[in-house]
């Protein structure tokens, strides 16, 4: 191992070392975990138990991409934003699409979230006015980790080679903030609060046992996005919400099979322009929503805009997200008598400020 690598606080210096040098790791340190290995009392005194870590970001985020590319979430939001007809945008079944969100966003799991304040605008008022967000939402996602630097367009082949690992990833997101400004560059402060990611980074070499195709094509894609080997892992997702001093109700499950497009070709699109990417750069895959009801990945789907608000054991509802309740994102891909686990992506929200501008 190059001197120096493991002395800062995360896996940057590690990732830019490249995949040559990721195996070689993975494969020393499975032999010197490996129940009966020889170096097993020498190792010991240094593995401290999952309960008694307190975990950290596992990486220093140098830029953030998020991206739009489960189609059930696609359609669901689509529908309700512009109505089942324009519910596609019509670049959706060729493009990955995506927005630039902000690194200084990434916030690792048990960070607290506050409720933000931003402009809203009812349908039936005539002006915006200045308030806490009242359709603070969570999105269960994938984040991607690129540990490899592109400096021109990559292939889909030469992206996955890139690809560090993976994390689970909650881009919290104010729907009402959202809808405002979103016309015609996108979401801007409604994602800009947190996102929060789980602590410990998922190689490729652990997934590829879960190696799954993406769906089928429904309009052929242009050249540069074909894959050369089925892109998706076959991994179960759920979201969980506690609410203050209450008991945990799982509110969905879904898998990341869902995705339209898998992360090496949203890497590879993001290249397309010249776009030069950073080692430490996270790609969001987009929500992931399955098919029926209990499989969507944001309340927004589940409560159907406020509609069909969900309903706790608790004998309280959420449309949204409620101050002081947690959210839990767990994922896990599930092997014939093994698991690689994900951990957890959790955040309890805070009441907004009483004033942001009181000095
Ligand atoms: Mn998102």
């Amino acid at each position: 191992m190059p001197g120096g690598t493991f002395a800062a606080p995360s896996w940057n210096a590690f990732m830019a070392h490249g995949p040559a040098l990721w195996a070689a790791f993975r494969e020393e340190l499975a032999a010197l975990l490996a129940e009966g290995a020889a170096q097993q009392a020498e190792v010991a005194p240094h593995l401290v138990p999952l309960a008694d870590a307190a975990l950290h970001m596992p990486f220093s985020v140098t830029e953030y991409t998020d991206f739009y590319a489960a189609k059930n979430h696609a359609f669901n939001v689509g529908t309700m934003f512009r109505g089942p007809e324009n519910a596609l945008p019509p670049n959706w079944l060729s493009i990955p699409i995506g927005y630039n969100g902000r690194a200084s966003s990434v916030v690792i799991s048990g960070s607290e979230v506050r409720r933000p304040w931003g402009q809203l605008k009812a349908p039936d008022a005539e002006l915006p006015r200045f308030a806490p967000s009242e359709r603070f939402d969570i999105e269960l996602e994938m984040g991607c980790i690129v540990g490899q630097p592109s400096t021109g367009p990559v292939t889909v082949a030469e992206a996955e080679a890139m690809i560090f690992g993976y994390v689970l990833m909650n881009d919290w997101s104010a729907r009402d903030i959202q809808a405002w400004e979103y016309m015609p560059l996108g979401p801007f402060q409604s994602k800009a609060t947190a996102t929060t990611i789980s602590p410990w980074i998922v190689t490729p070499a652990a997934l590829e046992p879960f190696r799954v195709p993406t769906p089928p094509r429904e309009r052929e894609l242009l050249p540069y996005l074909d894959e050369p080997r089925p892109g998706l892992f076959d991994i179960d997702l759920e979201v969980g919400l506690t609410p203050e001093g209450g008991t945990e109700t799982v509110l969905s499950r879904t898998n990341y099979r869902e995705m339209y497009y898998s992360a090496a070709q949203q890497l590879a699109h993001h290249t397309t322009s010249g776009c030069p990417m950073r080692v430490g750069d996270m790609l969001g895959s987009g929500t992931i929503s399955g098919a029926s009801k209990d499989s969507r990945g944001s309340l927004l789907e589940m409560s159907w805009g406020g509609k069909e608000p969900v309903a706790l054991p608790d004998g309280s509802s959420r449309s949204f997200v409620a101050d002081n309740d947690t959210l839990v994102l767990r994922g896990a891909a599930k092997g014939d008598g093994f698991t690689i686990g994900f951990g957890e992506a959790a955040g309890k929200v805070l009441p907004a400020l009483e004033d942001p501008y009181a000095r």
